[in-house]
């Protein structure tokens, strides 16, 4: 079964659900992360509380898949028939585990609550089952290897429907029991680099070649007004050999994108990227916002530790606030407008001197939709950067889109434009 990927069918099970009365966000989550773990999710299934529908549509998933997970109706009420239908199917007997009892009693306890039977009921597991506890709540999951199936060979995951039971569940409990229990995963792996400034069409043109074996990697773009993100899927048949495929492939994108045009990659972020290019020359930072209204501030704050190398960030908005906060002189801001060059210039000097900071950024834009005129159109916006040891440097920029796409533009395009100068890079960026 080597390089191919184990299927998985998910039923969501809940007569609510059927009546709208809650989204069935279970299957969505549960497939980002097969999907992730290299198990192809084929199909979802949202079944009532109902035995006979419920038998139905295990059978046919059975039939169909190699693993089916099956979420909600393990509680005690009349209305969780999951444990029951699934033994049925499953061919296995119902019985108290002592394990699950544990759990439950310890969980009713703690709540000054007296279990009755019907709370028992949910420590009722069948035979061929491996228990997962439930660190959130009282009923447990549990998981029916394939080689316990009496009779298709498909193995059964079950999982509470609260999604905060669900959740932690399967991410602690559940995935290193699969990965035990299922035979022919294939070693899968995950790449990921986010390059700002460049339109996704200029991207996928350089990323693929005609004679590319896309067997092994799949790639795909996600991108974000001036933001993509390059997705590896990397499937291999053992370690090694994904290992090997990783290194490769992380070559190729780097020559073909250009390796000094990737900002992060794989659990980077864009502030820590930043952060420890500050932390590197000891300095510090501090930001002037207009348009971007304090979201280049929550970007960079989003790194630990970044109190190490962020100052602060100003939101002047409004023109007094440029002339009080960031000493502005009124007579440039009347004679240029506060969308100019010389703003941002002094939106940059002036925010490092008020925050005594190494570097100061500053912003100043038209996100629209109005404010726009013929020579000052919306999407233009101006950035600058201002150092103790450098003079300042403004760039002037022409964004597309709406009001969001102009301010994300203008957050990617301050990122990039500090990530250059800190790195001592050239300012007009190219692709190989
Ligand atoms: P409980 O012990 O809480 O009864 P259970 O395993 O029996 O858990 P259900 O009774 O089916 O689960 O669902 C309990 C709650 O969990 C629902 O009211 C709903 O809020 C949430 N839930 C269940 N299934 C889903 C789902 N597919 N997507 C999102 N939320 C769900
Ligand atoms: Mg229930």
């Amino acid at each position: 079964m080597e390089n191919q990927m184990l299927k998985t069918w998910i039923i969501s099970t809940g007569t609510e659900i059927l009546q709208g009365l809650y989204a069935d966000t279970n299957a969505q989550w549960l497939s980002r992360r097969f999907n992730e773990i290299g198990m192809e999710v084929q199909r979802h299934m949202a079944v009532p509380d109902k035995p006979d529908l419920l038998r139905f549509a295990l059978l046919h998933a059975a039939d169909s898949a190699d693993l089916v997970v099956i979420s909600g109706g393990l509680g005690p009420t009349r209305d969780d028939v999951n444990r029951d239908v699934i033994a049925e199917v499953w061919r296995s007997n119902l019985s108290e585990n002592v394990g699950a009892l544990d759990n439950i009693s310890d969980r009713y306890s703690r709540c000054g609550q007296v279990l009755s039977d019907v709370g028992r009921r949910q420590a009722w597991v069948p035979e061929s089952a491996m228990i997962l506890q439930n660190d959130h709540g009282t009923a447990p999951g549990f998981f029916i290897p394939r080689e316990s199936c009496r009779f298709s060979g498909a193995a059964l995951l079950a999982l509470p429907g609260p999604p905060r039971e669900l959740q932690p569940m399967f991410d602690r409990k559940a995935v290193s029991m699969l990965r035990e229990h299922l035979d022919g995963w294939t070693v899968l792996d995950k790449a990921v680099f986010t390059i700002l400034g460049y339109p996704e069409s200029a991207i996928n043109d350089r990323l693929h070649h005609p004679d590319d074996d896309e067997n092994d990697v799949g790639i795909t773009l996600l991108s974000n007004p001036g933001r993509v993100d390059i997705r590896l899927i990397i499937k291999a048949s053992d370690a090694s050999n994904s290992e090997r495929l990783r290194a490769e492939r992380r070559q190729k994108v780097h020559d073909r994108v250009g390796v000094e045009n990737i900002f992060c990659e794989d659990n980077e972020i864009p502030g820590t990227v930043i952060g420890d290019l500050l932390r590197v020359q000891d300095g510090t930072l501090a930001v002037a916002e207009s348009c971007t209204g304090g979201a280049l501030s929550s970007m960079l704050t989003e790194a630990r530790g970044a109190s190490d190398w962020f100052k602060g960030g100003i939101v002047s908005y409004d023109n007094l606030v440029k002339r009080d906060q960031l000493a502005v002189p009124p007579d440039m801001m009347d004679a240029y407008g506060a969308v100019s060059p010389e703003v941002a210039r002094a939106m940059a000097e002036g925010v490092r001197r008020a925050c005594s900071a190494d570097w100061g950024l500053g912003i100043t834009g038209i996100a629209g939709p109005d404010g726009g005129s013929l020579e000052k159109p919306v999407g233009l916006v101006y950035l600058s950067l201002a150092g103790s040891n450098s003079a300042t440097i403004v760039r002037k920029h022409e964004f597309g889109g709406d009001r969001d796409m102009v301010r994300q533009q203008a957050v990617s395009g301050s990122l990039d434009l500090l990530r250059r100068s800190l790195k001592g890079m050239p300012l007009d960026k190219r692709l190989p």
